[in-house]
């Protein structure tokens, strides 16, 4: 683990010119402001740097305004992207009067949740495995997608652009290898165009310290993907998100592409999740590997009880969008009901089966998307994990059928996902005494976050004409 000796050792064996403080917003964006190395001295470590708060949203009060940026030695990298060498820490952000850290930072609430997992002697490891999905975008790709994909399709008409692909290469560009609609899981080159453009992501992911399992084109049509990071500790896992989106973002700037972590960008295909697996450890040894069902222990039957229960309240920072709704509909791979099944890819909860070591035993968690903040997700998950392990929280029955075949009376049963934004932070007004517990996700937190959303995304959205009205009316 580097230390602050460390780093000013780093600027000066890699000729480092800038230094470049980062740090998480409210919603879910890195933010930073840079300094000349020379101005990296090792009192900022302690002392931090002051930036005003007021214009970071969702943040403190104009009259509030002053903050301090502490960075953290141990989270230095050198950024790949810059045209002078650049030395990049994440920081937390601190009170400049109190010293205190500031409870609406959302790294402050994942280092929270884990001192609160440790405190209540459940566990002193959380790890955290998150799969995101993104999309990759060009202009070329607009053109070679079917040409009312965005908003207008209806199945007849997908249906239309599977078999009849090829007689419209003569109305447009070449569409011999072009993958179609929920076929891109995962055929070689040149059906996949974007191998090259991952291995840049995962060799520039690598070089910054990332450890990479895998990368690949994803289910959805030419351009949706996914790059595996390694499971890490819940908070240098949302850390290691942000580093993620930010290299897989510029590396595809480089190319002329964009990437987007929106949940569901086109209609009539895939979304792009982020199915997070989860397990606990003490003193080393798993608690999720036992002898019960799907080779689980009680704890871990108990951690699926817990986000079962909570889960339409979880949502609110998992799936913290509008769109993100638009993805957790039936016949996208996307999970539509809360259950869990050792199989099955359509429930809420997955048991993963690909090992049988203890250490591999976890629970994914397949709600989830990249849209959302990081490190108040997995807070958010985990403090669902704890409140079922306590609470002795029975998950009912395991459902080992495909739900998205079930007969209507049958799937009555089975309870959910909620089907907007605005429901999930319903739910997360109703279901929250279980985020506050270790000061966690404060009082504050909540009402900011629900306060936030409705009327910044969930009530902004209603108010303005969609265009599929204008395909409609
Ligand atoms: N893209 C799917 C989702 O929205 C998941 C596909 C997969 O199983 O990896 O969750
Ligand atoms: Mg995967
Ligand atoms: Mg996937």
């Amino acid at each position: 683990m580097l230390t602050p000796q460390d780093v000013l050792a780093l600027c000066r064996e890699r000729g480092v010119r800038a230094v470049d403080l980062r740090f998480m917003d409210f919603p879910g964006l890195w933010q930073h402001f840079t300094i000349p190395v020379e101005k990296l001295e090792e009192e900022i470590f302690e002392d931090g740097l002051g930036f005003d708060g007021s214009s970071i949203r969702g943040w403190q009060a104009i009259n509030e305004s002053d903050m301090l940026l502490v960075p953290q030695a141990e989270t230095a990298f050198i950024d790949p992207f810059t045209e002078i060498t650049t030395l990049c820490m994440i920081c937390n952000i601190q009170d400049p009067i109190t010293r205190e850290d500031y409870t609406r930072d959302p790294r402050n609430v994942a280092r929270k949740a884990v001192n609160y997992l440790k405190s209540t002697g459940i566990a002193d490891t959380c790890y955290i495995g998150p799969e995101a999905e993104f999309f990759v975008f060009d202009d070329i790709r607009f053109d070679q997608a079917p040409q009312h994909s965005y908003f207008f399709i209806d199945s007849n008409e997908a249906q239309w652009n599977r078999g009849t692909d090829m007689k419209r290469a003569g109305d447009g560009p070449n569409l011999g290898y072009k993958l179609r609609h929920k076929e891109g899981y995962f055929p070689v080159p040149p059906a996949d165009q974007l191998m090259n453009l991952r291995n840049e992501m995962m060799m520039t992911m690598i070089e910054c310290g990332l450890d990479v399992e895998a990368q690949h084109h994803e289910v959805a049509t030419a351009g949706q993907s996914e790059i595996d990071l390694k499971y890490n500790d819940l908070v240098q896992m949302a850390d290691d998100m942000c580093l993620f989106k930010y290299i897989i973002k510029n590396v595809a700037w480089k190319h002329n592409k964009s990437v987007t972590f929106m949940p569901k960008p086109l209609y009539g295909d895939n979304g792009s999740g982020m199915h997070t697996h989860i397990s606990l450890w003490k003193g080393g040894q798993p608690l999720f590997a036992g002898g019960g069902y799907a080779g689980l222990s009680d704890e871990a039957i108990y951690a699926i009880g817990g986000i079962l229960t909570h889960a339409p309240a979880i949502l609110a920072f998992t799936n913290p969008t509008t769109n993100s709704y638009k993805r957790l509909v039936p016949g996208y791979e996307a999970p539509v009901n809360l259950a869990y099944s050792q199989r099955n890819r359509s429930a809420a909860c997955r048991i993963p089966m690909y090992s049988p070591s203890p250490k591999a035993k976890r629970i994914e968690f397949r709600c989830p998307d990249p849209s959302s903040n990081p490190y108040l997700a997995f807070s958010a998950l985990m403090m669902a994990v704890i409140d079922g392990i306590q609470n002795k929280i029975h998950p009912g029955e395991p459902l080992d059928k495909d739900i998205y075949d079930l007969e209507p009376e049958e799937l009555a049963k089975v309870p959910s996902t909620p089907g907007s934004l605005g429901e999930a932070l319903a739910a997360l007004s109703r279901d929250h005494e279980f985020l506050l517990r270790g000061d966690v996700f404060t009082q504050d937190v909540i009402n900011t976050w629900i306060t936030y959303k409705q009327k910044n995304e969930v009530e902004a959205l209603a108010l303005r004409p969609h265009p599929y009205e204008f395909c409609l009316y």
